[in-house]
């Protein structure tokens, strides 16, 4: 089997890195930076998006595990103090698969014949410098509302316990292939509505955002990447055909994940 090891860059993840990198070799696994059947992230989550994204175009052959070195992440999950039994587990070559669905964004462009798309595990959200956010807001082809306010966010189950759940998004359990719409701050007052609660839609759903304004600029997010867009006619978001694998070594089901990162033993 071939690996990747990706570090946060700090003195720890890369010291973990290191031991691993070298406790694999000595199991005769492949270390393989460019075609790996699994990635293993040594830092935080942000270090397990960018490992992601770097290896987007292999999502059939690459799995991903997460290794933290700060807080338990949710997708690094695995502790430092356990890397000598992960390597064990690594090196037996058996593991089961767990996949996720992600979210497929694209962006339309004025003066672009071919929408530019666009890949996200957590979430892609729409923004302004300045003003407020205007797009009409389109469901499977039927006009749903005008929305106006900070900005918006979609995003997907595993995706839900973060930017999402800050804007006051359902959590969803990444088994169920859906994409969630969440509200920044919506302007409500007698001349402009919005449905105000977070809409969950199912993957044969496509959402489409129409800028109104002459002014086609946004900042977008996509995932830890932020992208300035101009001359954009609309952005389309669904479920992606695609999805991630995670490679698990040991059970830790997803509501004890989102009990262990937000509500603490001493809570009832
Ligand atoms: P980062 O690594 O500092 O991540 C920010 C925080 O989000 C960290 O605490 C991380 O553990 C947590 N996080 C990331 N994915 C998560 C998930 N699926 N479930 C629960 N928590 C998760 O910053 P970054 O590298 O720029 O990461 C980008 C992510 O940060 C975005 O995808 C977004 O979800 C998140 N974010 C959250 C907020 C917010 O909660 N208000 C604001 C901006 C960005």
């Amino acid at each position: 089997m071939k690996f990747a090891v990706t570090s946060k860059g700090d003195q720890k993840s890369n010291r973990i890195k290191a031991i691993m990198e070298q406790y694999l070799l000595d199991f005769d696994l492949e270390r393989n930076i460019k075609e790996p059947d699994l990635v293993i992230s040594v830092g935080g989550d942000g270090t397990f998006l960018h490992a992601v994204h770097h290896y987007f175009h292999r999502l059939k052959q690459t799995a991903f595990i997460g290794v933290h070195t700060g807080h338990l992440g949710f997708y690094a999950d695995w502790l430092p103090e356990e890397v000598e039994k992960l390597v064990i587990e690594v090196a037996k070559q058996k593991f089961e698969i767990v996949e996720y669905p992600l979210l497929s964004l694209k962006i339309f462009y004025e003066n672009k014949k071919e929408a530019e798309r666009f890949l996200a595990l957590n979430e892609t959200t729409i923004k302004k410098v300045e003003g407020s956010v205007v797009l009409d807001v389109t469901i499977k082809g039927e006009h749903f509302e005008r929305f106006r306010g900070d900005g918006l966010c979609v995003s997907t189950p595993s995706g839900s316990t973060a930017y999402n759940k800050a804007l006051g998004g359902a959590i969803i359990h990444p088994s169920l292939s859906t994409m969630q719409i969440t509200e920044m701050s919506s302007i409500n007052n007698r001349v402009y509505r919005t449905i105000g609660s977070p809409l969950i839609l199912p993957s044969h759903h496509v959402c489409q955002f129409k800028p109104v304004d002459k002014e086609q600029s946004f900042i977008m997010t996509i995932d830890h990447i932020t992208k300035s867009v101009e001359n954009v006619t609309a952005l389309e978001c669904s479920v992606a055909k695609e999805r991630i694998r995670f490679a698990r070594f040991r059970s830790f089901p997803f509501w004890k994940r989102v009990h262990d990162s937000f509500i603490s033993d001493e809570c009832y």
